[in-house]
């Protein structure tokens, strides 16, 4: 498939005039064709207004229309074919199996959504019946649904070219949501950004939708992205990235007439804490696993295990022996652009400079460009407590062993913490009693809690968190990944003794479109 280059506003496809973007193809460095021209701040409005149009359209829309609009999306984006692989393989330097797994989590993601819709349970839809005779004062009649907080803006990820992207997991919740997506294409991956918009494009063709229902704009500085999150017209904002971008981000929104919602997921070390009996029993077997769960796409997840915290002892010195061995023999990988492999080397090259920190290991040394060398080091409890820097996150292979004297050390240093999207416990059964112990502060701390595992690897489903307290999210009440992602872009609305004929059909008594509903906070099941 050929691409333009071009801007998607509503049904439009336009070169923007404002400068243009070339991608780099991330293994050699070099610029390729063809250049995508940057929006200018009246294409931003254009697609601003579209979508405040299509709001009130798009998020009336029939539960079975809605939910086949996010399945078409599905089918256009597999009918791109191999085209969108080789395109992201280029552009993002991750291999063919990789983004193939990619593309089936993002169509996947999207079926989900489409199921959410279709079963309804979204909307909440609660009744409190009138009560005339209620004593001493007659009880109104309330109705509750929820509806979406009106267009999103959707910033793409370096790191899911696809599945957090265009299409991914904001774009589809929000659009299951019932709300207007504008996305600002991550300028990494602009091909891949165009062969995605196109196929959401045509959907909302192919299925009647809206015009404004969804536009793709590329930004050749930084005015378009913050402009969106601006625009008094957005009425929330998905972002994945880094804590600076993020953190401006959720800054312009907060100064907004109206602040809105930034749902940005940003940095996370994933503590990984390795039980006294667990150790001893597993020490290797658990190194090996560690060893592949940090090097898996070249560490660039954002739930990479970071941190490993441990007793110190004969036991940890058999897990740090194990890890390095295995983790010298990882091969260099190539990173998604050579900004990010630049910043993995020089925070590589500071964690080395600290006080107090040893070198483990190092993995095969890098040969091409823009490659990644895995790392990993070891340090004191004391030189962790006192180094804010350790605790930040490296993005890519590396990770910080930290010798603790005791587990209330370990513990301690776990309420230090920043908000983490993940922690994961090595445990055998003798380690129950003290991992218990653990658990309320890794709850305050973490958005998902896991055993015997790493956090790579994140399952899209309906009990999935993938969020946490800030910095691993700038709101730790929500998940960007799995069925509850939908919840950030939806807004309750009660309707009080409306008239059945003005009730939208969600909460009509006679109930329509076959809802649980809960009926004086009773659930009642469709028949
Ligand atoms: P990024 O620099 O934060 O960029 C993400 C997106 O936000 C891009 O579309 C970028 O625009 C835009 N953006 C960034 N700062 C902005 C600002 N101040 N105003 C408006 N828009 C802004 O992230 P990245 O390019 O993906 O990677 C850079 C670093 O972020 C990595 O080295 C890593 O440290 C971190 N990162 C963390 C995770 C994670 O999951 N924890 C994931 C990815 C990246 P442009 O496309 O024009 O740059």
């Amino acid at each position: 498939m050929q691409l333009t280059g071009n801007l998607l506003i509503g049904q439009e496809s336009v070169f923007g005039s404002n400068g243009s973007i070339k991608a780099v193809n991330a293994s050699t460095g070099a610029a390729i064709e063809p250049a995508f021209g940057g929006a200018t701040l009246a294409d931003l409005d254009r697609a601003c207004a579209l979508a405040w149009a299509a709001f009130d359209i798009y998020r009336e829309t029939a539960p079975e229309a809605r939910a086949t609009f996010l399945e078409t999306i599905a089918q256009n984006i597999l009918d791109v074919g191999d085209d969108l692989i080789e395109r992201c393989m280029i552009e993002s330097g991750l291999p063919r199996a990789r983004l193939e797994g990619e593309r089936g989590r993002t169509v996947g993601q999207l079926r989900m959504f489409a199921d959410v819709v279709r079963n309804g349970d979204f909307l909440g839809v609660r009744i409190d019946p009138a009560q005339p005779e209620r004593k001493p004062l007659p009880r109104v009649d309330l109705r509750l649904r929820h509806i979406g907080v009106g267009p999103v803006a959707v910033f793409g990820a370096s790191n899911f070219p696809l599945a957090f992207s265009v299409a991914g997991g904001d774009t589809a919740s929000a659009l299951a949501a019932g709300c207007p997506v504008i996305v600002k294409a991550h300028s990494a991956h602009p091909g891949t950004a165009e062969l995605v918009g196109r196929a959401v494009q045509k959907a909302v063709k192919d299925c009647g939708m809206p015009e404004g229902t969804f536009s793709l704009l590329f930004d050749s500085g930084r005015d378009v992205g913050q402009g969106l999150v601006k625009d008094n017209r957005i009425k929330a904002a998905g972002f994945t990235g880094s804590r600076g971008g993020g953190t401006a981000l959720m800054k312009l929104a907060a100064a907004r007439p109206e602040p809105i919602p930034v749902y940005a997921e940003m940095s996370s070390i994933n503590p990984v804490l390795l039980f006294p009996s667990a150790l001893k029993n597993r020490a290797e077997g658990i190194a090996k696993a560690f060893v592949q769960s940090l090097v898996l796409g070249a560490g660039q997840f954002c739930t990479n295990p970071g941190l490993v915290l441990a007793v110190d002892g004969p036991d940890l010195d058999k897990f740090i022996e194990a890890a390095s061995a295995a983790l010298a023999e990882t091969a260099a990988q190539t990173m998604l652009t050579p900004g990010i492999c630049k910043t993995y080397q020089s925070a590589v090259a500071r964690a080395a400079g600290q006080a107090d920190v040893a070198t483990a290991a190092r993995g095969v040394e890098a040969k091409g460009e823009n490659q990644g060398q895995s790392a990993l080091f070891v340090t004191t409890a004391e030189a962790f407590r006192k180094s804010h820097e350790l605790q930040e996150e490296i993005f890519g292979a590396s990770s910080l062993v930290v010798r603790c004297p005791d587990l209330a050390t370990m513990r301690e240093l776990i309420e230090s913490l920043e908000g983490q999207l993940t922690s994961a416990l090595h445990i055998d059964e003798a380690d129950h009693a003290d991992a218990r112990s653990f658990l309320p502060a890794l709850e305050r701390r973490t958005g998902r809690i896991l055993v015997n595992g790493f956090g790579t690897g994140v399952e899209v489903g309906h009990a999935m968190v993938h969020g946490g307290p800030y910095p691993s999210t700038a709101d730790g009440r929500s998940t960007s990944v799995g069925s509850l992602a939908i919840n950030r872009f939806l807004r309750p609305v009660s309707y009080q003794d409306l008239p059945d004929a003005l009730l939208p059909d969600a909460l009509k008594t006679d109930n329509p479109l076959g809802l649980n509903r809960r009926i004086d906070g009773k659930l009642q099941l469709a028949k």
